[in-house]
């Protein structure tokens, strides 16, 4: 088995040199999938997953535009349409200078299994920029994102590729884009999610990522006979996925101690309670501050310089900022502090080390794909209800992600049970690969 694993992965890697995030994504995916693929002749010998991991099409651009000062930016600009078997490709936009091929195909890659895993027809795709939104002004990000989707608008469309948010890319970005692509084609259509309500957004598409990871936290604890009441929870990031999941753990019980970005985090504790996690809304969404802020309005907390919150002891940990933030000695921390569970919130934030550490020690530990669906789970609810021209109440399209977060659960418990362990990576990259595998065999060689 390791022999096939590993000729797979040099393939693999032959064809995609230099791209470590991506080669991150699929060896973890071929670790637990080919062992599947080879016990299930209807799979076997069909290179299933040399296909799954080529890209249909990458589109890369120039993004020229001009700043405040009249002077000529030029950033480029990315679409991967990794795989359109089970619906139209799917996935957000991140505006971040980190942004390169490789990041957005792991992202892409991994977005083809929680897709799947979600239950809604939608297939997996990503894309962005390496433009900073950071320090820039309202009239210099309208401008990029008029000028960025000047060229993505034709290859995007409702029932084609459907863009959302990711990181630095939110309500605003999304308003400025969406406006830009009504121009250009003259319709209003559902081409992006994460709109506005007055123009076509769900109810509950902000919160939906971090109330879904939260939701699924609690069904591993409960599936271990405990909760999250009363529960210490380590959170990282300060963003939209942050915040969310910060609002839901307070709200079932837990406390959250901690929140970061990336210089540094804030420690309180006391508890970062509800009034308090409003302040920390209006600091970083209206005033765009950084979180270090927080302890001007709270001075018993303190902020803790260029480090991560993985040294504080807690019984719950959240990655909720960004990919490869928590590595082995920060797993062994954690464990050692008494941490029992770690649910991921941002997209592939532990190390291949670090999650070895996990599931050596038999930590609850849900990968991103699976807890962190959510918020795709409702950006297909929200294609959903603009196809219907209907909208749903908030409390429908929340009842409606926890009935997906726990389906997603109960298909890791099933493909991921092992003696006296749930295997949650093995769970979600099994039963997120069998549905677009299925379909893939079903339309031939394509
Ligand atoms: P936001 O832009 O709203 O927030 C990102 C947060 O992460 C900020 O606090 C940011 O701090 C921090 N961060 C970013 N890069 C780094 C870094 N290199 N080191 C330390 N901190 C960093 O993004 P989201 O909350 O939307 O996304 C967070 C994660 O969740 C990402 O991995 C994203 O892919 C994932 N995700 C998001 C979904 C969504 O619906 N938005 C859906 C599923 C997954 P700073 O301001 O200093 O950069």
């Amino acid at each position: 088995m390791d022999k096939i694993i590993k000729d797979f992965l040099a393939e693999v890697n032959e064809r995609n040199q230099n791209e470590p995030e991506f080669m991150q994504a699929v060896t973890e995916v071929a670790e637990t999938v080919i062992p599947y693929i080879v016990k299930n002749n209807v799979y076997y010998g069909q290179n299933i997953l040399l296909r799954m991991v080529e890209p249909e099409r990458v589109i890369s651009f120039r993004v020229a535009w001009i700043d405040d000062k009249e002077e000529i930016q030029v950033n480029r600009g990315y679409r991967i349409e990794m795989n359109s078997a089970i619906g139209p490709y799917k996935g957000g936009l991140r505006f971040h200078p980190s942004v390169n091929l490789s990041v957005l195909k792991f992202l892409a890659f991994e977005q083809i299994f929680k897709n799947s895993l979600t239950t809604l027809p939608m297939g997996g795709g990503k894309g962005g920029s390496d433009f900073d939104p950071k320090g820039k002004t309202d009239t210099e990000v309208m401008r990029f994102c008029q000028s960025f989707m000047t060229e993505l608008f034709r290859h995007i469309g409702p029932n084609r590729d459907i863009p959302a948010g990711d990181i630095g890319v939110g309500s605003r970005e999304i308003g400025y884009m969406f406006g830009q692509y009504k121009r250009l084609k003259n319709e209003f259509t559902g081409v992006l999610t994460g709109k506005g309500i007055s123009w076509g957004g769900s109810l509950i598409r902000p919160e939906a990522t971090g109330y879904g990871v939260v939701y699924f936290v609690q069904k591993m604890m409960e599936n271990n006979g405990t909760g999250l009441k009363s529960k210490k929870v380590v959170i990282s990031g300060s963003g939209n996925v942050a915040q969310y999941a910060a609002e839901k753990a307070i709200q079932l019980g837990g406390i959250v101690l901690t929140l970061s970005d990336s210089s540094g985090y804030i420690f309180d504790s006391e508890g970062i309670d509800e009034e308090k996690l409003k302040h920390v809304m209006t600091l970083k969404n209206i005033k765009r501050e950084r979180i270090s802020s927080y302890i001007k309005k709270y001075p018993k907390a303190k902020f803790v310089a260029g480090k991560t919150p993985w040294e504080v002891a807690c019984e719950v940990a959240l990655p909720c900022a960004t990919q490869n933030e928590l590595n082995e000695k920060d797993a062994d921390l954690l464990i050692k502090n008494g941490c029992v569970c770690v649910g991921e919130g941002a997209n592939m934030p532990s190390t291949p080390e670090a999650i070895h550490q996990f599931t050596n020690h038999k930590i609850l530990y849900a990968p991103g794909k699976a807890s962190n669906a959510g918020g795709v789970a409702v950006s297909g609810l929200e294609m959903a209800q603009n196809s219907l021209r209907y909208n749903w109440s908030r409390e429908e399209v929340d009842a409606k992600l926890q009935s997906i977060m726990a389906e997603i659960h109960q298909s890791c418990l099933y493909y991921g049970k092992e003696e006296g362990y749930v295997n949650y990576v093995k769970g979600a990259n099994i039963a997120g690969f069998v549905k677009v595998a299925d379909a893939m065999l079903a339309q031939g060689v394509v």
